[in-house]
């Protein structure tokens, strides 16, 4: 499966000093069950109109209809509270103390916190796109607090009663709390996204691997962008071509795997430190 210039490159690379820099997006959550945006599950209808995930995640909805984009989050990341690491978290998580903090670094644009779950440290991680785990205050009191544990599941339809939402208020304030999530009408920023240590892990990769997604939001592109323009190979894995893929390939960036995320990691890591195949 793993090419064999690939073989000894990987090879080498682990035994060098060099940095490696991994960039995963919803497709290495979706073999823990968690839907890409791209299923019919994401829209929603408010009033009379149907509304897609980047229209009901935003800024602008939640000023208007705070509970209504709440149950929307609700509903579409039900499964991502219950969900497990896969062997691709796992394979990311096991390489982290191996490299060491100097030379692995991990920027994700899934906010599930799986790979958190899966061992890879806070320190090294930049959750580009926010947390699920969290939730903070929607007014200026700047509280970030866990996400409420003893929260129902509800799904599309549900009554949410008057003490679930009581959950959701501000400790410090009382006003609804909101997700500690980069809406799509939201700039990236250090404080709550890591923009600018993402982008430091860009400037200082020596090895960028793209793992399951497609290149449509910002700050992703840009580090991909970074690394290239840097002339730092890229390995690019997922299950069919994006723009990743096929910038990498036009360009002969480096190398582009299809196939599962939870099936290529593996090989990869076996390949890197050498174990027995
Ligand atoms: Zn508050």
């Amino acid at each position: 499966m793993i090419p064999q210039d690939l073989q000894q490159f990987l090879q080498d690379f682990y035994r060098s000093d060099q940095k490696i820099l991994f960039l995963t997006g919803a497709g290495i959550s979706a073999e823990s069950g968690i839907p890409t945006f791209r299923g019919d599950d994401g829209y929603w209808t408010i009033g009379s109109q149907n509304y897609t995930p980047m229209q009901i995640a935003t800024q602008w909805m939640f000023h208007q209809y705070p509970r209504k984009v709440w149950r929307w989050v609700l509903h579409y990341f039900n499964n991502a509270r219950h969900a497990q690491p896969n062997p691709g978290h796992e394979v990311i998580s096991r390489l982290e103390p191996l490299f060491g903090s100097e030379r692995f670094k991990l920027v994700t644009q899934n906010v599930d916190g799986l790979h958190l779950a899966a061992g890879n440290t806070h320190d090294n991680t930049y959750t580009i796109h926010g947390t699920l785990a969290q939730v903070r205050c929607s007014h200026s009191c700047d509280q970030i607090v866990p996400f409420p544990t003893d929260l129902g599941h509800y799904t599309k339809g549900d009554i949410m009663p008057e003490e679930e939402w009581e959950k959701l208020a501000c400790p410090e304030c009382d006003e609804l709390m909101r997700p500690h999530v980069l809406f799509f009408d939201e700039y990236y920023n250090e404080p709550y996204n890591k923009y600018e240590s993402a982008l430091r892990a860009a400037f200082e990769a020596d090895l960028l691997v793209v793992v399951g997604t497609t290149g449509a939001t910002s700050l992703p592109w840009l580090i991909f962008e970074t690394v290239m323009n840097n002339d730092k190979p890229i390995i690019a894995i997922n299950l069919e071509p994006t723009t990743f893929t096929q910038t990498v390939e036009v360009n002969e960036l480096g190398w582009v795997l299809f196939g599962k995320s939870g099936e290529i990691l593996p090989e990869i890591e076996k390949v890197m430190i050498n174990y027995e195949l």
